[in-house]
């Protein structure tokens, strides 16, 4: 078990001043420890972009992987050894647009993964365009008279997935965040925690003040994350609202079996603690000449 001292690295986190990751890591580091997680069992695969630092900043396993591969990574690490805890992680345009056909898969399969979305509607790290979260009008240096597109709506597409726990935090709010993350890697099954992360530094639109005018708990508002229906019409509510109200909490959460379970091959042994002494391979190919 690991205090969120012993989470700590001594490396100086490089994120700007005020960003929104630093809630993301606090609230992060404050689940793994009252969960009494152990640092050697617990892995963080990043993507690449300013989240994909992460990894760099705790002290458990970590592996920053490439852009938009953080779920593959993940999902691979699980497979080959279900005791582990592997939280995948990354930003809105490494997941939601070049890693989006992971995302998709791996929902359905319901991989024992939990999946934290820094959701920041830009591509902070390569300064500022805009990404597929982006809300129509946003300015960007890609968009500088406005997105015209209609954003990508991560809720609603992972309850529409298969996706079995299905919450959304504010980075302005680390405790609350903090109980979504710990519900996700509690939970058995795909979890994804999409964060409203602000980047202080190029999205001039969706600051701490923004979000903190719009977001509201479902919690609080008796909202019943075992309703699917119900689930569906809360994750469209931001867009329907035109954004005055931007719902935060649990969404959507169901019990189903997770893709490991289903593989006779490591549904009871992990596959690293497979005897392979005996296996002979030697004629393995014979029937492919
Ligand atoms: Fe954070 Fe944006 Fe700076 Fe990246 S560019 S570290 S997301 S504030």
């Amino acid at each position: 078990m690991a205090t969120v001292e012993e989470l700590g690295v001594k490396q100086r986190v490089q994120w700007c001043p005020g960003c929104g990751n630093m809630g993301v890591l606090a609230a992060l580091k404050g689940a793994l420890a009252e969960l009494g997680l152990n640092r050697h069992e617990t892995v963080i695969v990043s993507g690449i972009g300013c989240s994909g630092k992460m990894p760099h900043y705790l002290g458990t396993y970590g592996f920053e992987s490439l852009h938009g591969r953080s779920l593959p990574v993940a999902s691979a690490i699980k497979l080959a050894n279900t005791g582990l805890t592997v939280i995948a992680e990354g930003g809105d345009g490494d997941g939601y647009g070049i890693g989006v056909q992971h995302f998709v898969h791996i929902m359905r399969r319901n991989y024992d993964l939990t999946y934290i979305v820094h959701d920041n509607q830009v591509y902070g790290l390569t300064t500022g365009q805009a990404a597929p979260t982006a809300l129509l009008g946003m300015k960007t240096k890609t968009t500088p008279w406005g997105v015209v597109e209609t954003p990508f709506n991560p809720i609603s597409t992972a309850i529409n997935g298969g996706a079995t726990y299905v919450a959304r935090g504010f980075a302005g709010d680390i405790p609350h965040l903090k109980e979504l993350i710990k519900g996700a890697i509690t939970h058995k099954g795909f979890a994804l925690v999409d964060v409203l992360q602000p980047c202080v530094t190029f999205n001039y639109l969706n600051t701490y003040q923004w979000f903190q005018e719009r977001v509201y708990k479902l919690e609080a508002a008796g909202h019943d994350p075992k309703d699917r229906a119900a689930a569906m019409e809360k994750a469209m509510e931001d867009s329907k609202s035109d954004y005055k109200k931007v719902p935060i909490g649990l969404f959507y959460k169901e019990e189903r079996p997770t893709y490991e379970e289903t593989l006779p091959q490591i549904k009871d042994t992990p596959l690293v603690k497979h005897d392979i002494s005996n296996v002979d391979i030697s004629t393995a190919y014979e029937d492919l000449e």
